[in-house]
């Protein structure tokens, strides 16, 4: 058994811990989202959570940790007889892999066994194992989105449901749910980020004191575990002993009418979707009012439980960087103002519609102003792109072979609609009942069948063969020379591009940047998953100069090299931005048939009267598909692309 690194000796972090220790205090609170950069810790400390909660009762035997005082009704190792002698056990902490399969995360059903066996067969997955303990998600941010939907629902409805060809197991999955992650890879679908109750940005300490501790410490503890861990186990105890009573004292806290004011008030400042937030907060504060041994919320709960609560919460269009960069990524002076307003309110104007109205204060509410964001485009700054719109789908042609789940490409895997079936090569996964019917039904009477019972046997078996939709990288190559910069031109290409980004992320892509101008081509930005990275490279990019066209295209033949290595599942798209024109380097068609395996759209950015058709040829040298800019909009009609060659 691994020794893991007490809760109590972790320096600094204290926004980290107490989140923490609020959801160990009340479930309720509804998980934490730890974001920050590497090497901060944040998954030790997440990790050292478990060994501070109170050990949980549970009906001995039963898989689905069923609590003795009220075991599911619908647990598969069920129904319990009442009044066994329970037994506990620690609480756990389970981690959810990025990668793991959806079997190992919601349980599998072995309908080999069950169809030729006659037995149900449940094996139990994760889900079931966090039951009434936390679920650790690291790297949350890369987790697979038909995991996110399976963590969305089980989230939701506190039950874990899992179904195979009409054979369904339901149980119980109540956990706390923590995720980690490094805004750097990749910002996570918002529907999972509203999941967290709190979020909390993590980075090291700028204090060298501070940091040599961190060292010390670590050190001390890698030399020797077992000991180290001993020299506190006292704060551990204090800490788990605190935990426990603030649980007891939790349902006696009052959430006095002014501080629910002041949570209302501060909500509705600050623009949050939906009233989960508010909830969150009022959780919050009790939470924190219990763990700090009192029995009434003051206005300070609010204001802490305010950072916590809200950071991950504002409304926000999906380019906006969720937390600001200040520390905590809350206007601290915006919060205070709120809270003094809503102090102020009852005796004001005192409607008693109640105070959640937010506006009725009267007067022209100057904090609707959107900050300043929209001015700074004038001078010699860069062009600024044009407003982003829906664009038609771009992808490759050919199906792809079990690439990453999302919604891009079209791909056989795991999941998807049903294409045709196959005898399985190993386990059998998803079964094709009419196609295994059809396959055993030749054989009943020589199989010696006499009743009405079907004699099926292993060979008889056959799966689903599924096409669902892949992840992609699509790589940009923008060519950002003098040909193209026109002002309005290069406004016009560089909001065609952002909208492309957008459309990557709500397709889960992976994106990437080349640009190329002058003497060279430069990577603006490796592939990540991160698309409010791409979009501001975008927008700061400069323009103007010769045309080194093939030195984009070998640049970004090299990024997809390295990308095939890194991640070899997931299949490319090039898309080349370009009026086709270069005026530097090698001719750019003798480049263009080295990329000709990979799939590539050609954006023709030519305009004016002229037309010399120089992308359509780069387009052809490639083996991809061109498109004018003008008709990359979804609702351009433009049947040409579909008529020459079926893109999406
Ligand atoms: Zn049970």
């Amino acid at each position: 058994m691994t020794i893991r690194y007490p809760f109590s000796a972790v320096v600094g972090h204290d926004d980290l811990k107490l989140a923490l220790l609020l959801n160990a205090v009340s479930p309720a609170v509804g998980g934490v989202l730890v974001r920050g950069e590497k090497g901060t810790a944040k998954s030790t400390v997440v990790r050292s959570l478990a060994a501070l909660l109170p050990r949980v009762p549970v009906v001995a035997g039963c898989r689905f940790s069923c609590d003795p005082a009220a075991p599911d009704p619908s647990c598969p190792d069920g129904p319990h007889e009442s009044g066994l002698s329970p037994q506990t056990r620690p609480a756990r902490l389970v981690e959810l892999p990025v990668g793991a399969s959806e079997d190992r995360v919601a349980g599998s059903l072995d309908l080999e066994r069950a169809l030729t066996e006659g037995v149900k067969a449940f094996e139990p997955g994760l889900l079931a194992a966090a039951h009434r303990g936390v679920l650790y998600v690291d790297e949350v941010n890369l987790l697979h989105d038909h995991l996110v939907d399976l963590l969305l629902d089980a989230a939701a409805m506190g039950v874990a449901h899992v179904e195979r060809e009409g054979v369904s197991v339901r149980h119980a999955a109540r956990f706390l749910l923590v995720g980690t992650m490094n805004p750097e890879e990749g910002e996570l679908r918002p529907q999972l980020l509203d999941r967290f109750g709190l979020a909390v940005e993590v980075r090291a300490s700028r204090d060298p004191a501070e940091r040599a501790e961190v060292v010390r410490r670590r050190l001390a503890f890698d030399a020797d575990p077992a000991g180290f861990t001993a020299a506190y186990a006292g704060g551990e105890r204090d800490l788990a002993r605190r935990i426990a009573a603030a649980r007891e004292r939790l349902p006696g806290v009052a959430l006095p009418d002014a501080a629910l004011r002041g949570i209302t008030a501060v909500c509705a400042a600050f623009d949050v979707e939906g009233m989960r937030a508010d909830l969150v907060m009022a959780r919050t504060a009790v939470a924190l009012a219990a763990w700090e041994g009192r029995d009434e919320v003051t206005s300070g709960d609010v204001r802490t439980a305010a950072r916590l609560a809200l950071p991950h919460r504002r409304r926000r269009d999906p380019f906006d960087d969720p937390l600001d960069d200040r520390g905590h990524g809350l206007d601290e002076e915006r919060l205070e103002q709120a809270l003094s307003e809503a102090d102020d309110g009852p005796h004001d104007d005192g409607p008693d519609d109640g105070p959640g109205g937010g506006g009725g204060s009267g007067g022209g509410d100057p904090t609707d102003a959107p900050p300043g964001e929209g001015g700074g485009t004038g001078g010699q700054a860069p062009a600024s792109p044009t407003a982003p719109y829906r664009t038609r789908l771009l992808a490759p042609e050919a199906v792809g072979r079990g690439g990453p789940a999302g919604r891009r490409g079209r791909t056989t895997g795991e999941s998807g609609r049903t294409v045709g079936a196959r005898p399985p090569a190993g386990r059998l996964r998803r079964l094709n009942l009419p196609a295994t019917l059809a396959a055993a039904a030749p054989h009943q009477r020589g199989r010696g069948r006499s009743g009405s019972g079907l004699v099926l046997r292993r060979e008889d078996l056959r799966e689903a063969v599924r096409e669902g939709r892949e992840s992609n990288l699509v790589l940009f190559c923008v060519d950002a020379s003098g040909s193209m910069a026109a002002r309005a031109r290069m406004r016009a290409v560089k909001g065609a591009v952002l909208s492309l980004l957008l459309d990557a992320y709500q397709r889960r892509d992976k994106v990437g940047l080349v640009t190329f101008r002058g003497e060279e081509a430069t990577v603006a930005l490796p592939p990540t998953s991160s698309v409010e990275l791409a979009s501001d490279r975008l927008a700061r990019l400069a323009t103007g100069g010769r045309t080194p066209l093939a030195a984009g295209l070998r640049r970004a033949e090299r990024v997809l090299a390295a990308e095939r290595l890194r991640d070899p599942r997931r299949r490319p798209l090039l898309v080349v931005v370009t009026d086709g024109r270069h005026t530097a380097g090698p001719d750019p068609v003798v480049t263009a048939r080295r990329l000709a395996g990979v799939a590539s759209v050609v954006v023709d950015c030519e305009h004016g009267p002229v037309r010399l058709g120089l992308a359509g040829r780069l387009a052809a040298a490639l083996g991809g598909t061109p498109i004018r800019l003008e008709e990359l909009a979804a609702d351009h009609l433009a049947a040409v692309v579909r008529d020459v060659r079926r893109v999406a």
